[in-house]
């Protein structure tokens, strides 16, 4: 039996709504500029006829169970909020037709893909990568899995709102890359795990946060999502 030097950190993990076992998490995937009308409002727009999506990576440690109150992160003026629906996968998958992309489906989640845009806009308009600005500590916010195995969700009201005031409202519909696009080209670069989660773009209507404001996000069908941003600690 391996023993360690110090305790090795915990396995990241989601509760299951109606099970008692929670569902381990494996990589966090983010789509990017997902949705119109946000590449757009980031001065980017997207023509799929000649583009591919794009992805970023964070650590599974920055996974934050919905509800929780984190502190404003170091290093930023302009921390945003996204609204994401996220897609849990259930079971391998490599170079999954999309045709076949339900077979790897466990279900769904909301979540928040919180960003120093102040530094991802630098990083980005730099060329250099964006972890400092996506890889934040505690900013992949997700709600318990939802399972719906085999379950493509085509459609559904995605809202967020802060302190009450709605700031992003969309539908999933607006998806760029829907759920079976996102699922056959992801897995012609990763072999897909069961564990990963796929959080599938934000719509416009990003923002900033301040210390003290309280996020409420919600996707029709799934569920809710809740963050307080508190003090930088
Ligand atoms: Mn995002």
């Amino acid at each position: 039996m391996t023993t360690y030097l110090f305790p090795p950190p915990p396995v990241a993990s989601l509760p299951v709504r109606g099970k008692t076992e929670h569902f381990p998490v494996n990589r966090l995937f983010f789509v990017g500029r997902n949705y119109h009308a946000h590449a757009v409002e980031m001065g980017k727009p997207v023509d799929k006829s000649v583009e591919r999506p794009f992805y970023f990576t964070k650590a599974p440690q920055t996974l934050t169970l919905s509800g929780a109150t984190t502190p404003y992160p170091s290093e930023t003026a302009n921390y945003h909020f996204e609204m994401e629906l996220v897609l849990a996968i259930g079971k391998p998958g490599f170079r999954v037709k999309a045709d076949d992309a339900h077979e790897i489906i466990y279900g769904y989640a909301a979540g928040l893909d919180m960003t120093r845009r102040d530094l991802q806009l630098v990083a980005r308009d730099k060329g250099r990568p964006w972890d400092l600005g996506k890889d934040v500590e505690h900013s992949s916010v997700c709600s318990e899995i939802v399972p719906m195995p085999g379950v493509v969700i085509e459609h559904g009201a995605i809202q967020l709102s802060v302190n009450g005031a709605v700031k992003q409202q969309s539908d999933v519909d607006k998806l760029i890359w829907n759920i079976r696009e996102i699922i056959a080209d992801l897995s012609l670069f990763y072999h897909l795990q069961p564990g990963d989660l796929i959080y599938t773009g934000t719509p416009e209507g990003v923002g900033a946060v301040q210390p003290g404001d309280r996020i409420a996000g919600s996707v029709e069908g799934v569920g809710g999502v809740e963050l307080t941003v508190g003090p930088e600690a």
